[in-house]
């Protein structure tokens, strides 16, 4: 039995004195945060060694004795201690980035959090003794019974709750499910390369072209006239306050919607297949113009995402070609390399006569080298690829798009 791990959001509405004590602990994890951080600086500066995980839950403990510290105590101590973890999560990130033994981009150093911050988040495991409520309140300890828009149930106890306050002052509780649910789908025979496309969202080996629909691209467009408004404000005026939360609305419209639409083509795709394939992001970013990437980063990142726990939750396979293939180079039909095409090549013909067109011979190839690798992971026989990148080539990208698994509701990002 396998298990997966996912993740439900749901719109939480607290009311005032709920409201105060959720920035009280926001405040305090952040407290926490900073004065974690600044003592291993400080530490570091004198030469002193890496201050321990223990040794900081230690000094948290006893700041809540001291006038200057005691308002700890009316939060969750679970809060403080997650508060911790994440601290020290964001450090070894950092020292297994600086010597090589995480892959990927970089990862900065922590750095100190703001009150400033968009998103203001404090999270309760179970053993803080939170509740959903016969009632269907979330009752978070030290904050009270938190009234919740379930827009569906969740499949087992949770393990841990995020609540979050985003920049739209939206509070948003986010909880991990560990499940063993069965929900495989019946097996279909197809399988699909996606090429995350340039002029279209998403282009599919079967010749699909999917453009991000009208009332998207319009919200989007609204949304990019608010920002110029804004940036024209002067700034700490009060016409700017104004500009920033319209924004902040705008933004959260558009999110909310691009999510539905992608919820409903990622389920069809894994309903539809038995296999998806998809470049891995940190590839496509290298290839592509900057402009492509800005326009259609955050949506693809998201999107392969809900891909992939699809595919884990309903029985599918699902794999990124992470090497950095040359896709739109390569004939699908014979393999032979044509060298780079400048993006204006909508269309080719190979010399072995096939007429390509650009973004569906990339995502065929997609789905070629995900075929072969999959094949090497599980000994099957396939066709090999009409391209294999030597192995140390490979780009690898692991954090950006596979961290985030959102189910239904609201996503929290
Ligand atoms: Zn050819």
């Amino acid at each position: 039995m396998s298990y997966v791990q996912l993740r439900y959001n749901f719109r939480l509405y607290p009311d005032t004195s709920q409201r105060e004590a959720l920035a009280r602990a926001f405040g305090c994890a952040r407290v926490v945060f900073n004065d974690g951080l600044r003592a291993r600086q400080t530490a570091r500066e004198n030469g002193e060694k890496y201050l321990s995980d223990a040794e900081l839950s230690r000094r948290v403990t006893a700041a809540k004795s001291t006038p200057e510290r005691a308002w700890l105590g009316e939060v969750s101590s679970v809060v403080l201690q997650q508060a911790l973890a994440d601290l020290n999560v964001a450090y070894r990130n950092f020292f297994n980035s600086v010597s090589g033994k995480r892959k990927g981009r970089k990862v900065a150093p922590p750095r100190f959090r703001s009150r400033k911050d968009n998103r203001q988040a404090v999270r309760f495991t179970a053993n803080a003794r939170f509740k959903v409520l016969d009632n269907g309140r979330l009752r978070l300890p030290k904050v009270g019974d938190v009234p919740v828009r379930w827009s569906r149930g969740l499949p087992a106890d949770p393990s841990s709750v995020t609540v979050i306050r985003d920049a739209a002052g939206r509070y948003f509780a986010s909880f991990v499910v560990q499940t063993t649910e069965d929900e495989t789908m019946p097996p279909v025979e197809s399988e699909v390369g996606i090429d995350l496309g340039l002029t279209h969202f998403a282009v599919l080996s079967d010749g699909t072209k999917v453009t991000a629909p009208k009332f998207l691209r319009r919200a989007a467009r609204k949304l990019r006239r608010l920002q110029q408004d804004l940036s024209r404000k002067q700034r700490g005026s009060s016409n700017r306050k104004k500009a920033a939360v319209l924004v902040a609305r705008a933004h959260a419209r558009v999110a909310d919607t691009r999510r539905d639409w992608q919820h409903k083509l990622s389920t069809s795709i894994i309903r539809d297949n038995q296999a998806v394939y998809v470049e891995d992001l940190c590839v496509v970013g290298l290839g592509r113009t900057r402009l492509a990437k800005s326009v259609h980063d955050a949506g693809w990142a998201s999107f392969t995402g809900m891909l992939e726990y699809k595919a884990a939750r309903y029985g599918r396979t699902f794999a990124k070609i992470d090497r950095f293939a040359p896709t739109s180079q390569t004939c699908s039909a014979c393999g032979r390399l044509d060298g780079p095409k400048p993006l204006s090549v909508r269309s080719w013909t190979c010399l072995c006569g096939t007429v390509h067109d650009r973004d569906v011979n990339a995502a065929i190839n997609v789905l070629a080298q995900g075929r072969w690798d999959n094949s090497n992971d599980r000994g099957a026989q396939v066709r090999p690829p009409a391209m294999v990148a030597p192995r140390g080539e490979a780009v690898i990208h692991p954090d950006a798009a596979c961290s985030t698994r959102s189910v239904e509701g609201i996503s929290v990002l």
